[in-house]
């Protein structure tokens, strides 16, 4: 066994990881080219899931290498707490060319919980700075996920990752996320319908209580890769406006082209107050993320220092400059590449690739918005009974993957097809070809 293998259980302690199953199955990587990944005993694996869902243009990209090199010349870090610096300025330029005009003001931060974190406190601290003080809740869509730090969890409804720490957690009201696949009617008009009415219902009693509402970009991605219905995140925005509570939309995982937009609102023309990116902002190499709002939110916390109207969040790496170096990079290979002309077609061959999975024994959903994918894989796929949770069909599947030559991490029992955006056609097949495989071997096997 290889020394960095041995090492890793003995120093480590994984995220999301329970180490009894990691001793069992350990992987040290050691290198990346484009979309491989390649472990300390020489082995590649396909990177289909992106890394953990943020690898843009593969590993190794030469511009953004480049960009990094050339930044850590200058500098690699210095505070941005009441000191700007040149990276952080040219990528919120950026960012606010890249994203729905109404948005006028980005807040820098390290990771995707975080700027979640930051948009709570902003969206609470709003209504303070403008007299408002009773508007303090929080309203979430059951089966969401927007980060693991308390803030977040507060605003999550996932139970394997939050009710272990409820009694940690502030309280927010949950309406129903329309979860098609499970709805009796399986018609996603009728799904759409009810989960509106059963939020207008929680805005009309208690908007003035409310602060906020916080939505994924058009699909649940930690849930499950659960696709809103069409017209839904519109509804929900026709719904914040008329009850005058803000809109937090959390773009950390669909932002940056993943949807086949640069970002998922664009898909019904939402205008969040409050947009959260991270994932794939610098291409998947470094942790930097951003909360951007509209003027109207910046300016209420403008003005003297004795009014307490300053927004005290803010970390030692908070807008790092080799990390903005490298998100520029990201962007401008984005559009020297066309790389979102290419997407929608990759989008669609992918659809065309999966189609047939809906055929195979125990696939029970196959659902898709760009390059964001998810199978389901169910005991029974005419009556979606679940396999029992302690079977765990989806890890073993994936470990199956991962003797064929590909990484991905299940979601329960849904097989996460994230590839990095980059792949090319014959990659993506490959990759859809091992998946197909090892569902068949895995659950027609033990299934
Ligand atoms: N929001 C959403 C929608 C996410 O999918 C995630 C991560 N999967 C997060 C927030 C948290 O991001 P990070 O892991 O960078 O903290």
């Amino acid at each position: 066994m290889n020394e960095w293998i041995e090492k890793s259980k003995t120093y480590l302690w994984l995220p999301f990881t329970q180490m009894k199953d990691y001793e069992q199955h350990p992987l040290v990587i050691e290198s990346g080219e484009g979309i491989f990944l390649t472990d300390v005993n020489g082995k590649t694996y396909y990177d289909g899931y992106s890394s953990l869902w943020l690898n843009v243009h593969g590993h190794r990209k030469k511009e953004i290498d480049d960009a990094i090199r050339t930044q850590l010349e200058r500098i690699a870090h210095s505070t941005l707490l009441g000191a700007a610096n040149v990276p952080a300025i040219a990528l919120a330029e950026k960012l606010i060319e890249w994203t729905p005009s109404h948005l006028t003001r980005v807040f820098y931060s390290d990771s995707g919980a975080e700027a979640v974190e930051i948009a709570l406190k902003i969206a609470f601290q709003y209504w303070r700075n403008i007299g408002e003080d009773k508007k303090q809740k929080f309203v979430t869509l059951t089966n969401g996920y927007h980060g693991d730090t308390v803030g977040a969890i507060s605003v999550g409804a996932i139970d394997i990752f939050h009710t272990v720490y409820e009694p940690l957690m502030f309280t927010s009201y949950k309406a129903p996320f329309p979860l098609v696949y499970r709805h009796p009617s399986n018609d996603p008009n009728i799904v759409r319908d009810e989960a509106l009415e059963a939020l207008q219902k929680i805005f009309a009693e208690h908007h003035e209580e409310i602060a906020a509402m916080i939505v994924e970009g058009m699909i649940q991605g930690a849930g499950g890769m659960h696709v809103m219905p069409p017209g839904y995140l519109k509804g929900v925005e026709q719904l914040c406006r008329k009850y005058n509570i803000l809109l937090i939309v959390d773009e950390v995982a669909t932002g940056f082209g993943r949807t086949g937009k640069r970002f998922a609102i664009e898909h019904e023309g939402v205008k969040p107050d409050i947009l959260t990116v991270a994932k794939g902002i610098t291409g998947g190499y470094l942790p930097i993320a951003a909360t951007l709002t509209t003027e109207t939110i910046y300016e209420a916390f403008y003005g003297d220092y004795t009014e307490f109207k300053t927004f005290f969040h803010g970390h030692s790496y908070t807008g790092n400059q080799l990390g903005c170096a490298a998100a520029l990079a990201n962007i401008e290979i984005f559009e020297r590449e066309r790389l979102m002309e290419q997407i929608e077609k990759k989008a669609v061959f992918v659809a065309e690739q999966l189609a047939s999975f809906t055929e195979l024994d125990h696939v029970g959903d196959v659902r898709q918005l760009g390059l964001m994918c998810g199978i389901e894989l169910v005991r029974d796929r005419h009556t979606h009974e679940p396999y029992p949770w302690a079977e765990r069909m989806g890890y073993k599947t994936t470990l199956t993957m991962r003797e064929k030559g590909m990484l991905t991490r299940p979601l329960g029992d849904v097989i996460v097809f994230m590839p990095p955006l980059a792949s090319t056609f014959e990659q993506l097949e490959a990759m859809i070809t091992i998946m197909r495989d090892a569902i068949i071997e895995t659950t027609e096997k033990r299934g």
